[in-house]
């Protein structure tokens, strides 16, 4: 019967359609990927989908180099002109797998990337993540970071305790952010320009907090893209998963998520 492939057809395209985001519009923008740790290793993380492996990044910045992305630190993002097809590569929490693993493959194609750092834990380790059956990871040392920076890579602050910054007073929210920005001003020689929540989490209080802490940039968690439209104290991400195949990937850096 003619009818039939044509049902079969229409079943898949439904599952599929219900499962990812490929019949959505593609939106403007763009892309801000948010990436944590870049090893293979799971270590019986409870969180694995933070852990994106070497190759799998390996293949998503190609992916970026053949579809034209000129890819960047968030300042770049920040910098282009509209329409420009922008990507920026941001890394939270600072762990040491960022030089190991990440930053090779990142200079070698020239491209670069922010990385957000816990200034209260610089060379220590994600205390914060203790308690929660999550590994100890290293993070990266002050030397590293110097090193990094004369190599090109931007840096900004993740907080200085990575706390909650929404559930602070007044007086922590400024202390917290205040000692962010002084260490990283002492570190890289000038105020750090950009900022993400830890948590990803903020209001309008946040907002001004690290504002006035001289930060003019902030990345959130919320999905989307960076456009001439967006608030630059809640920047929009596409948040990169381990479980994530090529089609997520592709589907994500114009439609900001690939499933539901
Ligand atoms: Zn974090």
């Amino acid at each position: 019967m003619s009818w039939w492939p044509a049902a079969l057809a229409g079943l898949g395209a439904a599952a599929l359609s219900a499962r990812f985001h490929w019949w959505r519009p593609r939106l403007a923008g763009a892309p801000v990927l948010m990436y944590h740790q870049i090893v293979k290793e799971l270590d019986r993380t409870p969180l694995p989908k933070l852990r994106v492996p070497p190759r799998a990044l390996e293949r998503q910045l190609a992916a970026l180099e053949r579809r034209g992305y000129r890819v960047s630190g968030l300042s770049g993002a920040l910098a282009a002109a509209p329409g420009a097809k922008a990507a920026a590569l941001t890394f939270d929490d600072a762990f040491q797998d960022f030089a190991d693993n990440a930053w090779p493959l990142i200079k070698a194609r020239g491209m670069g990337a922010t990385v957000f750092v816990v200034t209260g834990q610089i060379g220590g380790s994600n205390v914060w993540d203790q308690g929660k059956g999550i590994p100890s990871v290293p993070l990266l040392s002050a030397e590293e970071i110097a090193e990094l920076a004369a190599q090109g890579v931007e840096f900004g602050g993740h907080g200085h305790a990575h706390r909650d910054l929404t559930s602070l007073s007044p007086q922590e929210l400024a202390d917290d952010l205040g000692a962010c920005q002084e260490v990283l001003t002492g570190l890289l020689g000038a105020p750090a320009r950009s900022f993400a929540y830890p948590y990803g989490l903020f209001n309008d209080e946040v907002k001004q907090a690290v504002a006035r802490a001289g930060f003019h940039a902030a990345c959130a968690t919320r999905p989307g893209l960076l456009t001439g439209r967006t608030d630059p104290l809640a920047i929009p991400r596409v948040i990169v998963k381990r479980s994530d195949t090529a089609w997520d990937f592709a589907l994500k850096l114009t439609r900001s998520k690939s499933r539901w």
